[in-house]
């Protein structure tokens, strides 16, 4: 099925400071999602190159530890400088690997700096609390430390935005990282390891480890890991805490979402349309903020339908590296495969097909193509409400009003995002106090936080305790040590 030719490079593995090939010689091949290439292979590494990589993160940390904050800090200004200056490559490499349109990787790009400037103010974060007078001639105060040897799992949808979630803050603040990217999108994790060597970080500090189920069980299992930071689809979230904890490891677990958005008769339809357009069929629906339902008031959907299709069908469809193309492909064959699998369920279960994306034609004959796909009269017994599909596929729920529409979303055992369209401040305090999501927006389609809040789902989005980024990222990525003194 592969158009793979004999330039097509294995990519090496980045421990210690150097480009060294894994030990397993499986590999496994990396397509570009808009034509169907192979553009790389990524090697498919075992235990023990895991275990290289931790060992050699473990002796960088003894070191690193005890490089003074702001000097960690300064490594990363300068590594944000970098990212600036390599912005349009850094994007064109997203769109390459993952489909996404330009435009959408550059807004990637620009999530990822931003949490490395936020993780350059470490020695701000990490700063302790003291007391001096806890009782007659007695304090009391707390310091904080890093906690060694920090793993990342990465998905595909994300390539840069995603890491930066885990590795800046995790340096910041004074640990060593060792990074398993996504197998589909393998290529950026490597820029971003050539980028914080030109940025000076010492060697060893940052490793990466390509693969799959070996490398992220390799680091589950390894005694020198103290800590898991794991971005990705609900079963694996679920496994990666289960085992990581059992290991007695601190995990944040960032897992799959179903986000629902809720349209109200006294919304702007203009703009509740628009948003609710670019956050389910924005990258392909492959983002763990999309619309993927949304709930609308009964006496206004027909007119918030017929506006939604009538920009739905405007939207160019092709390879995000042209101009205008707003949808690009979905990840693979296979996930293509599954997403029309979906569209067939929706249509035995009874939903109502409005716009049908599998006849949507492309310029490109071999990419991975859906179109845009809306469902009508959807209901929470529906296979299309219940999954994650992961795609541009949006099922619409009719409801009475904000009771019906808030009791319907949380029936879903996912609570990522949930996002109201509506004029009226009563209704918006009824949905933030009683919906079940971690990240809410009003009259916006993706209420995903920026680097200084953290990112939070509830109920089956996410396991753990800590966040992702925000205090929570300081939090997780530190440990406390309380002194009490009495000067005599
Ligand atoms: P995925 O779960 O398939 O893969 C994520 C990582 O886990 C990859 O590095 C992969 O190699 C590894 N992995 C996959 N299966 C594994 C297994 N059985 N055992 C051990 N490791 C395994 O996810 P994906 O398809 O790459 O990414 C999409 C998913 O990520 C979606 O569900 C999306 O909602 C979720 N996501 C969530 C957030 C969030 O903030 N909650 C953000 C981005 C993506």
């Amino acid at each position: 099925m592969s158009n793979v030719t004999s330039e097509v490079k294995t990519l090496k593995n980045y421990i210690g400071g150097e480009w060294v090939e894994a030990k397993s010689d499986q590999t496994e091949e990396v397509y570009n999602p808009a034509t169907g290439e192979v553009i790389a292979r990524v090697p498919i590494s075992s235990k023990e190159d895991v275990d290289y990589a931790v060992n050699v993160a473990k002796v960088a940390f003894e070191d690193w530890k005890e490089v003074p904050v702001p000097k960690r800090a300064r490594i990363l200004f300068k590594y944000q400088q970098l990212l600036v200056e390599h912005w349009d490559e850094l994007a064109e490499l997203i769109t390459l690997e993952n489909g996404k349109n330009l435009k959408e990787a550059k807004g990637e790009v620009q999530r990822g700096i931003e949490n490395v400037e936020f993780a350059t103010g470490a020695p701000t974060l990490m700063m302790g609390d003291q007391l001096p007078s806890i009782a007659k001639g007695l304090e009391s105060g707390v310091q904080r430390y890093p906690i060694g040897v920090i793993g990342g799992i990465t998905p595909f949808n994300f390539p840069m935005m995603v890491p930066c979630w885990m590795f800046p803050m995790a340096i910041a603040t004074g640990n060593s990282f060792v990074m398993k990217p996504s197998e589909r999108t393998p290529l950026l994790a490597n820029r971003l390891a050539e980028l914080l060597e030109e940025a000076g970080l010492p060697k060893g500090v940052f490793n990466i480890v390509h693969g799959a189920h070996d490398v992220v069980n390799g680091l589950l299992d390894h005694k020198k890991v103290a800590a898991i930071s794991f971005v990705g689809s609900q079963p694996v979230a679920e496994y990666v805490y289960k085992r990581g904890t059992e290991n007695l490891k601190r995990v944040q677990a960032l897992a799959g979402a179903k986000n629902h958005s809720i349209v109200l008769n006294d919304a702007n339809m203009d703009n509740a349309s628009t948003q609710i357009l670019n956050a389910a069929f924005g990258s392909a629906g492959e983002r763990c903020m999309a619309a993927s339902v949304v709930a609308v008031e009964e006496s206004v959907a027909d007119e918030f339908i017929e506006q939604l299709k009538k920009k739905t069908d405007e939207i160019k469809i092709g390879n995000g590296l042209e101009d205008d193309v707003f949808l690009g492909p979905v990840i693979r064959e296979q996930h293509k495969e599954r997403t029309i699998g979906y569209i067939e369920k929706g249509e035995q279960e009874g939903a109502k097909l409005i716009r049908d994306g599998r006849q949507d034609n492309t310029s490109q004959e071999n990419g991975y193509f859906v179109g845009p796909t809306i469902f009508d009269n959807v209901t929470t017994e529906m296979k299309i409400w219940q999954d994650e599909i992961f795609a541009p596929v949006l099922s619409i729920v009719r409801v009475k009003n904000l009771d019906e529409a808030v009791e319907v979303t949380n029936e879903s055992p996912f609570a990522n995002g949930a996002c109201i369209f509506t004029r009226d401040g009563g209704s918006v305090r009824q949905f933030r106090e009683t919906i079940d999501a971690g990240m809410l927006g009003v009259n916006i389609g993706v209420p995903a936080p920026m680097a200084f809040f953290p990112f939070s789902g509830w109920k089956n989005s996410f396991y753990g305790d800590l966040h992702a980024n925000g205090k929570d990222g300081v939090e997780f990525f530190t440990r406390k040590k309380v002194m009490t003194t009495r000067w005599v």
